[in-house]
C-alpha cells in the first residue's frame, strides 16, 4: 500500500494569530508604548509590505537559521519601517515585536484543525508541516497541542527557505519519505503553485467568505474520496494557478 502524506501549510490554513499578523501586531505594540499614537492598519500594513524573508522566497537565507539571527533582521526591518513611516519610538516598538507576536496566547488553531488531521490519520494518512514561519513555531506549535500530529516540522526560519522555493518542497519531500503526497494551504502562490511546480500536488483551501475559516473539512473530502495511486488526479487540483501567473506580494504570505 502506497504510503500517504499530507503537506500542510500552518498560518492560515491549520491556525492564525487570532489578534491579527503583522501589522495587527505592531499596532497592539504602539498601542502599549505610545496610547493615542492615531496609526491604523492600512499604513502600518503597507509600511511592512517589504523585507520579511518570504517577500524575497527566491533569496535562500541560511544566515538567519538562528532565532537570535532571524530576530536582529526582523527587528531591523521593522525599525526601518516604523521610520519611514514616521512613527515615534520605532527602535522601542520593533525590540518588542519578538514578544508580542510569539505570545502564544494571541495564537490559535481554527476549530477543525485538529478533527481533520485526526480523520485523515484514521484514514491512514501522515502529515508533515512545512511552514513560512518565525523561530518559535515549535514552541506554539506545542502550546495549541497540535505539535504531536506531524511526522516533520519543515519552517523556513530553520532551515533558510520560503515556500515557494523548490529547495522548501525537496525538504518537505525528504522529510514524508516515499509517499503520495499532497499539499494542503491557504497561499496560492506559496503553497499549492510551489508545490505543483516541484512536482506535487496541492489543494489550495478556500476560505468561507462569512467566516474567514479555511474549509478544511473540503480539503479531507478531496483525500479521503480518492484513491491516491500513483497517477492519481483529483479535478479539485486543477483549479491551482500556475507559480508565474500569481505575483509575489500580492497576497499576504503567512
Ligand atoms: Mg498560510
Amino acid at each position: 500500500m502506497t504510503a500517504k502524506v499530507a503537506i500542510w501549510d500552518f498560518d492560515g490554513t491549520l491556525g492564525h494569530r487570532r489578534r491579527g499578523t503583522w501589522a495587527e501586531c505592531l499596532l497592539e505594540v504602539l498601542d502599549t508604548q505610545q496610547p493615542g499614537h492615531g496609526w491604523a492598519f492600512p499604513e502600518m500594513f503597507e509600511a511592512l509590505a517589504t523585507g520579511f524573508p518570504w517577500h524575497a522566497a527566491q533569496d535562500p537565507h541560511p544566515h538567519l537559521n538562528e532565532p537570535d539571527a532571524w530576530w536582529d533582521h526582523i527587528t531591523a526591518v521593522v525599525a526601518e519601517a516604523l521610520t519611514r513611516l514616521g512613527t515615534a519610538g520605532p527602535q522601542a516598538a520593533a525590540a518588542a515585536t519578538r514578544a508580542a507576536y510569539t505570545d502564544p496566547a494571541a495564537w490559535s488553531l481554527y476549530p477543525q484543525a485538529l478533527r481533520v488531521l485526526d480523520r485523515l490519520t484514521a484514514q491512514g494518512w501522515q502529515h508533515v508541516l512545512l511552514s513560512n514561519h518565525v523561530p518559535e513555531l515549535p514552541t506554539l506549535l506545542a502550546a495549541l497541542g497540535i505539535d504531536n500530529r506531524f511526522r516533520a516540522v519543515i519552517n523556513s526560519a530553520a532551515s533558510g527557505y520560503e515556500k515557494p522555493h523548490p529547495e522548501a518542497f525537496r525538504l518537505a519531500r525528504e522529510a514524508a519519505g516515499p509517499a503520495r503526497l499532497v499539499m494542503i494551504g491557504d497561499n496560492p502562490r506559496a503553497d499549492a503553485a510551489g508545490a505543483r511546480r516541484a512536482g506535487i500536488d496541492a489543494i489550495w483551501v478556500r476560505r468561507n467568505q462569512h467566516t474567514d475559516t479555511p474549509d478544511l473539512d473540503a480539503a479531507a473530502g478531496i483525500l479521503l474520496t480518492s484513491t491516491p495511486t500513483r497517477d492519481w488526479r483529483h479535478p479539485a487540483l486543477h483549479e491551482v494557478p500556475p507559480l508565474e501567473a500569481t505575483a509575489p506580494g500580492a497576497l499576504p504570505i503567512r
